[in-house]
């Protein structure tokens, strides 16, 4: 291992705002390197693909918290229902719908952030404000019972341009507060803002980012 995994962690920790969760990216880095930062007390962990998760979570200590971060195919919702702790990266109303039916069967409330497209790159995944916008006024949402909606997601353009990115964050954060008052405003647990990653990560703070998505940072580049 070259990264000084711990190292990393209680740096990154140190530099941020109270109240702010580290989630580590631990995509494409094998199970060592994750027991690097669970030995320093790091328990909240993101994968984004289904496998990769699948293989490493029965082998790795029980009281992790596993967050889903990428694109999840509806048909896979079910392998990861049963010990997932949020799945950040809710795109379409399709996978809500499957992950609230898949939950009712394993007898769980699962937490899930809705992701929102605000970048300027097509390519990135999420709802767009208009579709959700939509969806949250058709309150079609409400009847989703084993759902727990705990706030949104986001990624940032990938740009050097830092008035790009705090544009992006800015409109993220407006249109959270906007959903709290109007959908909400009674449900305490919808207050995470999920922004910030490695590169941008101090930027996200300043717009109420209260969870951090960290990969690179903590266990150096990854080889795909
Ligand atoms: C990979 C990934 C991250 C972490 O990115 P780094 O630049 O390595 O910190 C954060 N969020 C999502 C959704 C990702 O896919």
């Amino acid at each position: 291992m070259n990264y000084d995994v711990k190292g990393n962690i209680n740096q990154i920790k140190s530099s941020l705002h109270n109240g702010v969760k580290l989630v580590a990216i631990s995509k494409f880095h094998p199970a060592e390197y994750i027991m690097e930062a669970y030995e320093e007390g790091q328990r909240l962990f993101g994968e984004s693909r289904c496998q990769e998760l699948l293989e490493k979570y029965p082998i790795l200590p029980s009281d992790i918290q596993w967050h889903f971060i990428g694109h999840l195919q509806s048909k896979k919702v079910k392998q990861i229902v049963p010990f997932i702790s949020m799945i950040q990266s809710v795109d379409s109303v399709k996978l809500l719908e499957e992950i609230n039916n898949r939950a009712k069967m394993a007898n769980r409330k699962i937490k899930v952030l809705l992701e929102i497209h605000v970048a300027e790159e097509e390519s990135k995944s999420g709802f767009s404000i208009e579709e959700l916008d939509e969806y949250l006024d058709s309150g079609d949402w409400k009847r989703l019972d084993n759902i727990e909606f705990c706030g949104l997601m986001t990624m940032a353009t990938f740009t050097d341009n830092e008035d790009i990115i705090r544009k992006d964050f800015s409109t993220a954060l407006n249109y959270f507060n906007k959903i709290k008052e109007q959908y909400f405003s009674s449900f305490p647990g919808f207050k995470e803002k999920s922004w910030g990653m490695s590169g941008d990560y101090k930027i996200a703070m300043e717009y109420g980012a209260t969870m951090v998505r960290i990969g690179t940072t903590i266990f150096g580049p990854r080889t795909y």
